[in-house]
């Protein structure tokens, strides 16, 4: 059975003395509960050693929001994955809407990134989804189909094991506008069908495929509760413990393994 994963992106948010107040107040919140799901939260850069210290032996691990496509050298500005493994990171955030739409990363580009982290043995979250006029003009699946194809062109079976799904409808990141759970769980199908094509029937209903945008605590549980969500990539509502510790309690109570 697929364990339940509940991320948090801190974006471009927090500094020192506010982002270890969060990790400080998450680690209080989850200590004495039974992980049955994994918590992570992905801070800026230069906050994710301060971060670790803080989470200490929690159990909440760490992530980076993004990485290199090379591995090494004069690339000025760049952060490798071997850097982020050097400061505890076990997964890192790739393909994010944001980097995609704002910073114009390619389906090329994130693949890049991608087999480079799983070469390292970095886990990878890659974030697909479709903008708003894509899903008005019904190209929501051809929209996932070129992310994914794109994003793990060249991972082997064995790699996958190492990759985590985002479905993030670009629309319905940051705006309070949330998928139904229906539209997710279509969604997330369509991803896990992909998978049985692609790979094979053990890679797709291995796979975590996680929901995000505009998860909040009130409609965690509904979208926690859907047969193909396997948890949530949190932005807004991970920056605060009021919100995000109900959000990682969902998590917990909707273990399906
Ligand atoms: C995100 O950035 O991955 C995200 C889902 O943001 P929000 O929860 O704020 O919509």
């Amino acid at each position: 059975m697929r364990r339940m994963m509940i991320a948090g992106n801190w974006k471009m948010n927090t500094d020192r003395s506010s982002g270890t107040a969060l990790a400080a107040g998450l680690a209080s919140h989850v200590a004495g509960k039974n992980l049955t799901a994994d918590v992570l939260v992905a801070p800026p850069f230069p906050y994710l050693e301060a971060v670790r210290e803080t989470l200490g032996s929690s159990g909440i691990q760490l992530g980076a929001q993004n990485c290199s496509s090379e591995a090494e050298g004069a690339y000025t500005g760049e952060v490798s994955v071997g850097m982020l493994q050097d400061v505890g990171c076990q997964w890192v955030i790739l393909g994010h809407s944001e980097r995609r739409h704002i910073l114009k990363e390619t389906d090329s580009f994130i693949n890049q990134k991608t087999r480079l982290a799983l070469s390292k043995g970095l886990g990878v979250i890659l974030c697909v989804g479709e903008l708003l006029e894509e899903r008005e003009a019904s190209q929501t699946d051809e929209v996932l189909d070129r992310q994914m194809a794109g994003g793990l062109a060249e991972v082997s079976a064995a790699d996958l094991s190492n990759v985590i799904i985002a479905y993030e409808p670009v629309w319905a990141i940051g705006t309070g506008k949330t998928a139904t759970p229906d539209m997710a769980d279509d969604a997330h199908a369509h991803i896990r069908g992909w998978l049985a094509e692609n790979y094979d029937e053990d890679a797709a209903n291995s796979m975590r495929i996680l929901y995000g945008g505009s998860v909040k605590p009130s409609n965690a549980a509904e979208l926690l509760g859907q047969p193909n969500v396997d948890g949530a990539l949190v932005g807004g509502a991970s920056l605060t413990v009021d919100n995000f510790g109900p959000i990682i309690d969902a998590g917990l109570s909707a273990d399906k393994s």
